[in-house]
């Protein structure tokens, strides 16, 4: 077993008043797509921000192949490729224009840029929409502008908050087949989701998060072994707490309906 790329210990991060992690442990190797699953509000954008070093914490230990996140800031950039929940895309330039920026910005060469470019339209099926305005593009579309744009200098840690929104079926597809191929050789992938399925069929391991905590940890396999059931729906309700359903099943509804 490779020596964890991502390791955790005891992260807590307040906002004033209000606790986001209280005590997060996590570690995560290189070829595994780990899944982070919970629903609105429990703290997943939180600890992706602080694991990809935009965002401060306020106590604990995190290491990101071996950096210290809050020191080695630059360093941790330079290693990650972020997906943010909301992407920020420059609206008047194309997606070969903007590309060809953030690879600037990376130092990537023009040829292996080129290259990598056109492999990546081509996998996600955007070359017709290359040359078109961002802003005229669709959601869709401009989700895959930004996990380009997220894995255009090959990172070794790959970050994607709520990354298959907005992405139609086939896409999803592609998605998942492209994160198989980078944890086959040896990228780290962490992802959020408060979509079900999605875990299910992408993730090797998950760690269920509620209000700031970790309260499962494995395998779909040895979550379903602990909580005796098979469904990840059950298993999410059981250990996000009874006393609680009305919120979670609050959150699943308008998930199941979006
Ligand atoms: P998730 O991504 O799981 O929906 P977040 O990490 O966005 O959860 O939020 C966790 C908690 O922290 C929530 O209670 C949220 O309201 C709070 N929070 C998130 N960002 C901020 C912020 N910038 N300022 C204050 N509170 C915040
Ligand atoms: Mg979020």
């Amino acid at each position: 077993m490779n020596p964890p790329s991502i390791v955790i210990h005891n992260l807590v991060k307040n906002y004033g008043e209000t606790r986001a992690l209280d005590g997060v442990d996590m570690e995560i190797s290189p070829g595994e797509i780990f899944g982070l699953l919970g629903p609105n509000g429990s703290g997943k954008t939180t600890l992706l921000r602080i694991i990809c070093s935009i965002l401060d914490y306020t106590s604990g230990y995190v290491r990101v192949s071996g950096l210290d996140v809050s020191r080695d800031s630059l360093k941790v950039k330079r290693i990650t490729g972020y997906v943010p929940e909301t992407p920020v895309l420059y609206e008047s330039l194309t997606p070969t224009e903007f590309l060809n920026f953030i690879g600037s910005v990376r130092r990537i060469d023009h040829e292996t840029l080129a290259r990598r470019i056109e492999s990546f339209a081509s996998a996600f099926e955007i070359m017709d929409k290359m040359n078109t305005f961002i802003g005229s593009l669709s959601f869709g579309t401009k989700q895959k502008v930004a996990i380009m744009a997220a894995l255009i200098h090959d990172p070794e840690i790959i970050i994607l908050d709520e990354g298959m929104n907005g992405l139609d079926p086939r896409s999803a597809k592609i998605l998942k087949n492209l994160l198989n191929d980078y944890a086959s050789r040896g990228r780290t992938i962490i992802f959020s989701t408060h979509v079900l399925e999605v875990a299910e069929t992408v993730c090797t391991r998950m760690s269920i998060i509620y209000r700031g905590k970790i309260v499962d940890t494995g395998t779909l396999e040895d979550l379903r072994e602990r909580s005796g059931t098979s469904k990840l729906e059950d298993i999410f309700l059981n250990v996000t707490g009874e006393g609680d359903l009305g919120p979670v099943i609050k959150s699943l509804r308008e998930t199941m309906s979006s």
